[in-house]
């Protein structure tokens, strides 16, 4: 039997006993066999000795057990590992990042407990999936959206904890949250915003209630066990189109970008989007790989004229009323065109609700509000999993064509053959900056894993160096990025772990997340 760290054989099996008089035995977890499940299917340590295995799990149905779980777990000091649908793939699965912690798994709680399509919200517990939400207001016809990410599976919940992005005009998942329920570590429940007025009939409307706003604490964090929560959804609306915006040269990317954000900040696009260049995408031609090799810019602008390929292109999604939509495109058509040999393609078009049959035609639905599993299909074919490298970098031209050469650098340091210039997308989720999304492949291979481990923290460093900030990362590298958010000799992280120590003294939930460690641990871990 594993044993959480600084628990002895004896006071485990009897805190395990403790739990399944509490929850009943079937919902507690201690099997090699149960345990695997728990384990990161994409972890960049898997099999190495740095692996975190959990000790076990547990799976409570509702506040009661999981306050009876915090109260064992504090007697025995226990660290517990919350999760809500535990599909973090890409960032630690549903694996601790203390191995031997408990996994506190919240699936059972999969309760949708309203969606109110006047004021379009919803409330929902923690182990309700994004399909789980879309079935329930599907079977209703209720006419509102959720915004999923790329996979369906995991919960609202998790991923707004997490602040995940979707592509609908939602898409930014933190910022449509209205009110929680949270179970601090001392078992004592708490409602935010207006959910602290009892019979409040606004929870879900007004985010802020009365006093310091909290919310954002629980988020990446392990303060509270995060057990109810209000998701703003979208009005099903009228229409959608889309239309892409190419520009044929090199430089055009500094006057497109300009003319994107003043598009953003004013609320004219609002929906997900990336820029890329399309030269990137071409099948295999060897003309163009010599010149990408060269890097050659003129060369690749003269092959795009020649090939009748923009150089750079940033598709642009409408959702809304049909005639609002039609003058949206219509205004950031006349926007871009100050730039010289500018071209416009109209994209698909659709009217809502969409027919069944439509949407079967529909390859990639997400963007519709409706929860899929086929981005599994598109990316990491070649590996086991992926690990994704986000840093925030400014909207602006230059620190694209910045973040290209960097990921370039990178590319050419995992043994790729490089010459990939303007390869890498730069993508639109959050606020009024861009992210970048590098996935580095995962492989069961313990070497090849550290060294895209070595690159990846070299990666940190560099960027750090520039100004970009990492927004999420897998557990792996939680310490290595809080360790960069280091103004006034790490002001901010000692912020953290005051308000830690205050709220979890014995440090049972979630010992490490975002590098936020309990005071017991941390010279150990420093
Ligand atoms: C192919 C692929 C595509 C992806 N595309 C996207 C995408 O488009 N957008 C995106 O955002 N992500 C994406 N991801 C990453 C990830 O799969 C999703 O973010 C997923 O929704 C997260 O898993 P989950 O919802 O099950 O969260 P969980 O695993 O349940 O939770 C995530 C973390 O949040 C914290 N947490 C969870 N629940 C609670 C709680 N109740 N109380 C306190 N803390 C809690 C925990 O630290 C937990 O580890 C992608 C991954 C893959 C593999």
């Amino acid at each position: 039997m594993r044993v959480p760290p600084g628990v002895s054989a004896a006071d485990f099996s009897a805190a395990v006993k403790e739990f399944e008089a509490a929850i009943g035995k079937e919902w507690v977890f201690t099997s090699d066999e149960d345990i695997d499940t728990y384990r990161d299917a994409y972890s960049p340590v898997w099999h190495d000795e740095e692996e975190p295995i959990p000790s076990g799990a547990v799976a409570p149905d509702g506040v009661e057990q999981i306050q009876a779980i915090l109260k064992i777990a504090n007697r025995y000091k226990i660290p517990l590992w919350t999760v809500s649908t535990g599909k973090n793939l890409g960032y630690g699965g549903a694996a601790p990042l203390l191995s031997g912690s408990m996994v506190l798994d919240l699936k059972r709680m999969n309760r949708v407990l309203e969606v109110n399509d006047k004021n379009h919200y919803a409330l929902v517990e923690p182990g309700v999936s994004y399909f789980d939400l879309y079935r329930y207001i599907h079977e209703r016809n209720l006419r509102v959206w959720i915004d999923p990410p790329d996979p369906g599976w995991g919960s609202p919940v998790g991923n707004s904890l997490e602040r995940g992005g979707g592509r609908t005009p939602m898409r930014e998942h933190f910022a449509a949250v209205c009110g929680m329920e949270v179970v601090l570590a001392n078992g004592e429940v708490v409602r935010t915003g207006m959910g602290a007025l009892p019979g409040s009939k606004t929870w879900q409307q007004f985010k802020y209630g009365f006093g310091p706003y909290l919310d954002g604490m629980f988020s990446q964090s392990n303060l509270g066990v995060v057990t109810k929560m209000g998701i703003w959804l979208l009005p099903e609306p009228e229409a959608y189109l889309s239309g892409t915006v190419m520009v044929p040269k090199h430089d055009d990317l500094i006057p497109m970008i300009e003319i994107f954000a003043n598009l953003v900040a004013s609320g004219t696009v609002q929906a997900t989007t990336q820029v890329t260049s399309p030269l990137a995408y071409v099948p295999a031609d060897p003309e163009l790989t010599a010149l990408r090799a060269s890097g050659s810019t003129k060369g690749l602008e003269e092959y795009g004229a020649k090939k009748n390929i923009a150089y750079w292109s940033v598709p642009l999604p409408f959702y809304g009323p049909a005639k609002v939509i039609a003058a949206q495109w219509e205004w950031v058509k006349e926007k871009f065109s100050v730039i010289q040999g500018v071209r416009f393609e109209e994209g698909p078009s659709y009217r809502f609700p969409l027919s069944p049959e439509e949407v079967a035609k529909i390859a990639d639905p997400v963007p519709f509000g409706i929860p899929s599993l086929q981005m599994f299909g598109v990316i990491g074919r070649n590996a086991t999993g992926h690990l994704g490298f986000s840093p925030i970098i400014p909207m602006t031209g230059e620190a694209v064509l910045e973040s290209q050469q960097v990921f370039e650098k990178v590319y050419r340091d995992l043994g790729s053959p490089g010459g990939a210039a303007a390869s890498f997308p730069v993508f639109w989720y959050f606020g009024r900056a861009f992210v970048n999304i590098y996935l580095f492949p995962i492989v069961r291979d313990v070497e090849k894993n550290r060294q895209t481990r070595a690159v990846y923290r070299r990666l940190i460093r560099d960027c750090a160096e520039r100004g970009w900030g990492e927004y999420r990362t897998h557990t792996t590298f939680m310490g290595d990025i809080a360790a960069t958010y280091s103004y006034n000799n790490h002001a901010l992280l000692r912020l953290h772990e005051t308000i830690k120590d205050a709220l979890d003294p014995n440090g049972i939930l979630s010992p490490g997340k975002n590098g936020v460690w309990p005071k017991s641990m941390r010279k150990a871990k420093a």
